[in-house]
């Protein structure tokens, strides 16, 4: 009966033997969502992407279940928070919000955030560019304070392609100078600290918690890094069960995956079977 319980829910024995690891050990379980697309639908208005309440219900039950509960996005750890209710949600009283990636976290133990001054490297690169646009003769780049991260857009500029390559080059340099990094995007540069993914995040959350089996769900490319983490860990001894919530096409993730649902509401079904799972192998014993 067992069996065939997590059999449907997951469909490699890799995701197999981390449900019977769960079974086998709750208390070192750790299970870590994604927010936007996993938890919360995409919609058109960010600000509006509230989080379903059957997925953050279930989130809930195995909160009771499982050793760890946690949620890793690129959002601020608040903005998390808020928009998922998961202050009031019965069930996360232990849980771990990581926020912007793991440079922020909430602990619902505490109620307390934790968010770190933006580095002192942005400041400094900050005070240096318009130094640098004189320098270029670039008088039409709109300047974007984002706390721990400057935006460079050349979309109103005169000619924002030109602009853009014009400064590529010299802001790279400049940011490499203070130990940052650039990440280029549509008519914009965005220079930031380096060295921050999801992956980092789950691992050192694993390695906290000191869980043997994980569960890592995703919708997009931000959580590649999260699965490649998750996979690593298998070849340390854990086990690992990858959900991939596809709300949009993402082949590379799919491929990874040790079970598919369909976004934000399949990630609820899945993780209420999974409480149930866990809930009659409690019961049993
Ligand atoms: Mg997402």
């Amino acid at each position: 009966m067992t069996e065939l319980t997590t059999a449907a829910l997951a469909e490699t024995p890799e995701g197999r033997r981390c449900l019977q690891a769960m079974q086998d050990d709750p208390g070192s379980a750790l299970v870590a969502f994604d927010f936007d697309g996993t938890l919360s639908p995409i919609v058109e208005d960010p600000a509006r992407a509230v989080a379903d309440p059957d997925a953050v219900a279930a989130l809930g039950r195995l909160g009771r279940l499982v050793g760890t509960v946690a949620v890793i996005t690129g959002r601020p750890a608040r903005t998390a928070v808020s928009l998922g209710g998961l202050d009031r949600v019965p069930g996360l009283e232990s849980m771990v919000v990581l926020g912007q990636y793991g440079v922020e976290r909430w602990d619902a133990a505490t109620g307390e955030f934790q968010i770190p001054e933006p580095p002192a490297e942005i400041d400094d690169v900050e005070a240096a560019l318009p130094g640098l646009f004189a320098e270029l003769g670039l008088h039409d780049v709109h300047l974007e304070h984002k706390e721990r991260a400057i935006g460079l857009h050349t979309r109103q500029s005169a000619d924002p392609a030109g602009t853009f390559r014009a400064l590529v080059e010299p802001v790279r340099r400049l940011a490499e100078e203070h130990g940052l990094t650039v990440e280029p995007g549509r008519n914009v540069l965005e220079i930031r600290p380096r060295g921050h993914d999801k992956g980092d995040a789950l691992r050192a959350l694993v390695a906290e918690r000191g869980a043997r089996s994980v569960v890592f769900g995703g919708d997009d490319l931000g959580d590649l890094p999260a699965f490649h983490a998750a996979r690593g860990l298998r070849e340390e001894g854990l086990t690992a069960l990858l959900l991939c919530s596809a709300s949009h096409e993402e082949d590379a993730l799919q491929q990874l995956s040790d079970m598919v649902v369909h976004g934000p509401s399949g990630v609820a079904a899945w993780t209420s079977a999974v409480a149930d799972l866990l809930e009659g192998r409690a019961a049993a014993s």
